[in-house]
């Protein structure tokens, strides 16, 4: 499979599971723009992975919460490496507490991060996507299961990527653009450590008994970049280790 001549543009690539769909893309060919918000070290050190595989890399500094940053970075991307071919939403927080705490501030970042900018950054990547064009975002298996309590503003603004997806695919289709949801389970990142106090817990739930690694859900997102990938659409895939089983 190969992306070979293709840009990609992947939200929140430079830690965890962004920087490995990044690093995924790159390996089979594609140029790949990413966005961080905060920490540009690291987004260096992954833009020089991947320039050292022979591929263009573009590190965008860019907060999700803001549309207009968002369609800058689409735009920035478009300019500067010739066009679009794969927008991955990826970016994401994990606001966790009892429902009756989160403030009106947290309910629109959460909401803006997860939501609007999927909404948003697909929109301005539909001035550059042709016949072919790929639309994957990344939500979460605890929006088909909430398997434990502080989960209602993460699952408010995550699971509204399962309905967006599905009505993109069937507007988008006839475009020859596909639009895809793909669910991590428990994967070990910085947001969701394997040696977290949760961590356990998550395990028990987990049917390979274990955490997935970021290069887990990469390869899936990749596959589906791809031109394998051309048939499916509106779809949603998990991978969770059989959490959800
Ligand atoms: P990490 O916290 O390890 O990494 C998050 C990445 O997103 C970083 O590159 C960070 O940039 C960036 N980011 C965070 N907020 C923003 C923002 N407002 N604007 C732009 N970039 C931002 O998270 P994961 O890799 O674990 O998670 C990636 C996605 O997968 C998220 O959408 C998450 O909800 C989802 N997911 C993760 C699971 C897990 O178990 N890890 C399970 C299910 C879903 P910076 O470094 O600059 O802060």
């Amino acid at each position: 499979m190969t992306n070979s001549n293709t840009v990609a543009l992947v939200t929140g690539a430079s830690r965890g599971i962004g920087a490995a769909i990044a690093r995924a893309l790159a390996a089979t060919g594609a140029d790949v723009a990413f966005t961080y918000q905060r920490d540009e070290v690291a987004a260096k050190a992954v833009a020089a992975e991947i320039e050292a595989t022979g591929r263009r890399a573009l590190p965008i500094k860019a907060d999700s919460a803001d549309a207009a940053q968002i369609v800058a970075a689409v735009e920035r991307t478009a300019r500067e490496l010739g066009g679009l071919d794969v927008l991955v939403n990826n970016a994401g927080i994990f606001p966790a507490k009892p429902y009756e705490e989160f403030t009106l501030d947290e309910i629109d970042r959460a909401l803006n991060i997860h939501a609007r900018a999927a909404f948003v950054a697909g929109q301005a990547a539909l001035g550059y996507l042709g016949d072919g064009g790929r639309i994957i975002s990344i939500g979460s298996n605890l929006s088909d299961r909430a398997l434990f309590g502080g989960l209602s503003l993460y699952n408010l603004s995550k699971s509204a990527l399962n309905g967006f997806t599905k009505a993109l695919a069937r507007e988008l289709g006839p475009r020859g653009i596909t639009v895809n949801l793909v669910q991590p389970g428990p994967t070990d990142t910085d947001m969701n450590p394997a040696d977290s106090a949760h961590a356990a817990t998550q395990r028990e739930f987990n049917a390979l008994g274990r955490f997935g690694a970021a290069a887990d859900v990469a390869e899936l997102v990749a596959f589906l970049a791809g031109p394998s990938g051309r048939s499916i659409t509106g779809a949603i895939l998990t991978v969770d280790g059989g959490t959800n089983a």
